[in-house]
């Protein structure tokens, strides 16, 4: 199964095909047409099966370009900082031939830059729990536009004593929103976030 049958948009199988991807992996294969088609998705998925594509390929395809304003429509929550650079990385790569722009957000380092993106106006932000409540407190961001929301490693978020920082930010979200999770476990507190979160999620 070729990327161009999944119905990703033109620009988005360009930025596939720059990073010389060939074939879906299986959960892409799974996840892409069921977040085009507007679903909530649980992925069972550890890192190094293609899961940041699995979820960013058809949001970004769903995106289409950049839209003027400055809340972001897409949330993507991590549980640190050296993944969220990650998938700011993976995202800024698939969406090279779009305007679409991303901020990524963590703790440990100054606000300016953040601060400076996110007023600018971006399409997406990736990041940490902690670090993105310290921006809504201060009203440098607003989630009130947000149409995708993303947690990904959500084991490893409550592994870390982050779920009350998540519950929070996704209390600030819309609830009308797609949502998509991501873990390699499914722990009951994760079950109860899932039943708390998400819309007759399909899971893969
Ligand atoms: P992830 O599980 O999202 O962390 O991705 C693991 C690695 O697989 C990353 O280096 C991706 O660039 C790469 N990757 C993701 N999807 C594909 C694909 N369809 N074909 C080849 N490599 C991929």
């Amino acid at each position: 199964m070729a990327f161009s049958k999944l119905g990703l948009s033109e620009k988005i199988l360009e930025g596939v095909k720059a990073m010389g991807y060939s074939e879906p992996t299986p959960i892409q294969l799974r996840a892409i047409p069921l977040v085009l088609a507007g679903r909530d998705v649980i992925g069972s998925a550890q890192t190094g099966t293609g899961k940041t594509a699995a979820f960013a390929l058809p949001i970004l395809s769903k995106l289409g370009s950049h839209a003027p304003g400055q809340s972001p429509r897409v949330l993507i929550l991590e549980p640190t900082r050296e993944l969220a650079a990650q998938v700011e990385t993976a995202i800024r790569d698939y969406a090279r031939f779009t305007d679409l722009k991303v901020t990524v957000v963590f703790g440990g380092v100054g606000y300016g830059k953040q601060n400076d993106e996110l007023r600018a106006g971006t399409d997406i932000v990736v990041g940490t729990p902690g670090r993105l409540l310290d921006h809504l407190e201060q009203g440098t961001v607003k989630l009130d536009k947000v149409e995708f929301l993303v947690l990904d490693e959500a084991d490893r978020m409550l592994d870390m004593g982050f779920l009350p920082d998540v519950r929070r930010l996704v209390e600030r979200c819309p609830r009308k929103r797609h949502s998509a999770l991501f873990s390699a476990t499914v722990p009951p507190q994760i079950e109860t976030l899932i039943q708390w979160a998400m819309h007759e999620p399909e899971t893969i």
